[in-house]
């Protein structure tokens, strides 16, 4: 990989990753799209980094469907896809881990010990192995967004990260490869949360300029949906990821999936924008 990002490099190409865990959809292929339009090589990885998952998470569960993923990659006519596997990426002697402070001391960072270092630890060997100018995430895992920002800066890494808009079903339900797991009932109840940002954009829209009754609201939308257990809902800001701030975040578990979202309420809340 890195043997090709030189050539690329030396022939004045310019490298743009999108970093995955595969089990790709219309989320990742939009990354990849902006990525194609900004970038004149484009890279994707992707690896299920098991250091970003928890005790009792979905690693072993999680889907691999390698080869439809390459077929639509193939379709995107992308350059280069970089799968490494787990020996490559961690040998048995691996000693390093990077850890970011700022945007993982709150929520995801609480919520998920260790996620986030297991995030900035592979992001920064993908950096390296790709050589890549300019890098790619979905604002849907906006935390991500605001830790992965601040590991390229912190760093000197010169990489330039982008983050992209969320993209959704026509019904408002945040794509994820996460909705495989969620029964017909259970899909159904996960609109509370789209349904929760819309309302809390209306009411910001309206006038409302209260954290803590835009909270209670969204909380109250979650709250009427039985199958729905809230993790958190709280207003942040996008860099810091703690008040004050117009953009909700949420998580919450339905079954045995967690499911996250978020919005930035100052803003109307579109739907369809995929469509
Ligand atoms: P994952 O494979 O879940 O680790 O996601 C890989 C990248 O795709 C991350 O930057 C995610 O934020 C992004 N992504 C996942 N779902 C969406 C979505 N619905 N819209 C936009 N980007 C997404």
């Amino acid at each position: 990989m890195r043997a090709l990002a030189r050539e690329w490099h030396v022939a004045g190409e310019t490298i743009g990753l999108v970093p995955t865990m595969g089990a790709l959809h219309a989320g990742h292929m939009s990354l990849v799209a902006v990525a194609r339009a900004e970038t004149s090589r484009v890279v994707v990885s992707i690896f299920v980094n098991p250091l970003q998952f928890g005790a009792g998470e979905d690693f072993e569960r999680y889907p691999r469907p390698v080869e439809s993923d390459l077929a639509m990659l193939r379709e995107a006519r992308v350059d280069a896809v970089y799968m490494p596997d787990q020996a490559t990426l961690y040998p048995p002697d691996l000693s390093t881990r990077v850890q970011v402070g700022g945007p993982t001391e709150t929520l995801e960072g609480v919520q998920r010990p260790g996620h986030f270092e297991g995030v900035a630890t592979v992001v920064t060997k993908l950096f390296w192995a790709t050589h890549a100018d300019r890098a790619y995430f979905g604002q849907k895992d906006a935390q991500q967004v605001a830790v992965v920002k601040r590991l390229a800066a912190d760093l000197d890494s010169g990489v330039e990260v982008r983050g992209c808009p969320t993209i959704r079903d026509a019904d408002g339900l945040a794509v994820s490869s996460r909705n495989a797991y969620l029964s017909p009932a259970e899909r159904a109840a996960a609109l509370s949360l789209s349904g929760s940002l819309r309302t809390a954009a209306k009411m910001y829209a309206a006038g409302e300029r209260d954290a803590g009754r835009l909270r209670a609201r969204i909380q109250e939308v979650l709250a009427a949906e039985p199958l729905v257990r809230i993790d958190y809902a709280d207003l942040v800001d996008p860099s810091t990821f703690r008040p004050p701030g117009t953009l909700a975040v949420l998580a919450v578990r339905i079954g045995k999936t967690r499911l996250i979202d978020n919005h930035d309420v100052s803003k109307p809340f579109l739907a369809d924008r995929n469509s």
